[in-house]
């Protein structure tokens, strides 16, 4: 009998078979711990911070990683004095994927412009932060959509080599400030995008109250209102009261009402939410949710409340509702909302107050209610002088006076103003033009 064991010992390809699964067993074991070796490495000496498309930081970050950007390429570019060293790494860390975000703005004469922002694109980029090296990671994951903005599911992953984690939070807030500042003494308008607000075109500059030429006292009054109550929030909240104000400007299409909410907005620092109720698809679910989602410092705006609420429109109430558009009582129960501790400010307007239903006008949805009329002589004069100049008084005085007694809105004085903006004298001389267009009172 053949003994196996000293058979398989001494064939030499048996031996050498052996040797190499040991050798390969060994190689296992050790890229196995070497890989371990590595995660807790990683773990230890990595933090990262990941943050989803949904959150608000998201677009903060994107925007102030491509300032750094634009820095950095900059800085290398115009390096020539900078040492070769320093050069080569801003080289190195300048992005070399961007994707573009282009903002769309349309002015009120209608004109139209575009800026383009440059944003580091999907993968990974590299860029200092006070002296550490940090990854950024852009991700999309095309499987998963947001169910908020319908798009895809995207995450920035930043990564960096320290186990301080402060190095975040000092980056959030440099990103949300540099972001504050891109909107400063400018308003943003904001529209509604499904369940939430997103920024409609550009950040527009402050319209300036004293442009907005209301009759005596009204500006100030609201004003001053506006004003009482954002300062007396913990009045609303010690007594229980929902910290909310609503305030109806009515009159006819000219008149200024949505200029005055806009310089309005401007004065105070806020910006502007449009909501459009005539809108297909705005459900009153949607409404409700985006009444209590507006962004922070914000007067949300309700346009020609009549035109979406006639009396007419109600009693198709059951037709709205099938069509999913806002019902009348959905409107209703939005503006009552649930008692919030957030401030909630909402302006609408008409041409047509006695068309409303008076269960929409009660105190408690309708706070203020403010006549902006046709031009009275008081508005005529100072829109004149606002146009042509103090000095010119005494022709201020006659144009009123020409106009005596003839229905003119504001917007058709503005228009007549700028058709005759260089000559006071020649706007008093073709009163007559806008005489044609004015009704007799
Ligand atoms: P409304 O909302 O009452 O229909 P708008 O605010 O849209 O009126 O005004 C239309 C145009 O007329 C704007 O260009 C605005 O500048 C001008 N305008 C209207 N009323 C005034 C006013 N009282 N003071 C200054 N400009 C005015």
């Amino acid at each position: 009998m053949v003994d196996v064991a000293s058979f398989l010992g001494d064939n030499p390809y048996f031996s050498a078979g052996f040797g190499l699964l040991g050798v390969g067993a060994g190689l296992a074991v050790l890229r196995q711990g070497a890989r371990r070796g590595a995660d807790l490495l990683k773990r230890q000496l990595l933090v990262s911070m990941e943050i989803p498309s949904h959150d608000k930081s998201y677009q903060w970050v994107l925007g102030w990683m491509s300032r750094r950007g634009i820095e950095a390429m900059r800085a290398a570019e115009d390096g020539r004095g900078m040492p070769w060293a320093r050069r080569q790494i801003a080289r190195a860390v300048m992005p070399r994927h961007v994707a573009v975000q282009t903002s769309y703005k349309q002015h009120d004469n209608g004109s139209v412009s575009t800026a383009f922002t440059m944003v580091p694109g999907q993968g990974k980029h590299v860029f200092f932060f006070n002296g550490a090296l940090m990854q950024v990671d852009r991700q999309r994951n095309a499987k998963m959509i947001d169910i908020q903005s319908a798009a895809p599911f995207e995450t920035i992953t930043l990564t960096t080599l320290s186990r301080d984690r402060s190095v975040f939070s000092q980056i959030l807030s440099e990103a949300r400030e540099f972001a504050l500042s891109q909107n400063e003494g400018r308003t943003v308008l904001y529209t509604s995008f499904g369940p939430e607000w997103r920024p409609l075109g550009l950040p527009r500059k402050r319209r300036l109250l004293s442009s907005v030429v209301l009759d005596r006292g009204v500006s100030e009054g609201i004003v001053a209102d506006v004003r009482d109550f954002i300062a007396n929030g913990k009045w609303y909240d010690d007594r229980g009261i929902p910290y909310r104000r609503g305030y109806l400007l009515h009159g006819p299409p000219g008149s200024g009402k949505t200029s005055f909410i806009q310089a309005l907005a401007g004065e105070l620092g806020y910006n502007i939410c449009i909501l459009n109720l005539s809108e297909r698809g705005l459900t009153d679910d949607r409404l409700s949710h985006l009444l209590t989602v507006a962004p922070e410092r914000s007067l949300v705006l309700l346009e020609d409340i009549d035109a979406a609420f006639s009396r007419a429109r109600q009693q198709s109430e059951q037709a709205a509702y099938q069509q999913s558009m806002v019902t009348f009582s959905g409107l209703l129960n939005a503006l009552d909302g649930v008692a919030s501790s957030d401030e909630r400010i909402i302006f609408m307007t008409t041409n047509h107050i006695e068309r409303l239903d008076p269960a929409l006008i009660r105190p408690g949805r309708v706070d203020v209610k403010v006549l902006l009329d046709n031009a009275s002589a008081h508005q005529i004069r100072r829109m004149f002088v606002r146009f042509y100049g103090t000095d010119c008084d005494a022709l201020a005085q006659s144009f009123a006076a020409a106009l005596h007694g003839h229905t003119v809105s504001t917007a058709q004085l503005q228009g007549h103003f700028v058709v005759h903006k260089k000559d006071a004298q020649s706007a008093v001389d073709n009163v007559g033009a806008l005489l044609g267009q004015a009704a007799c009172r």
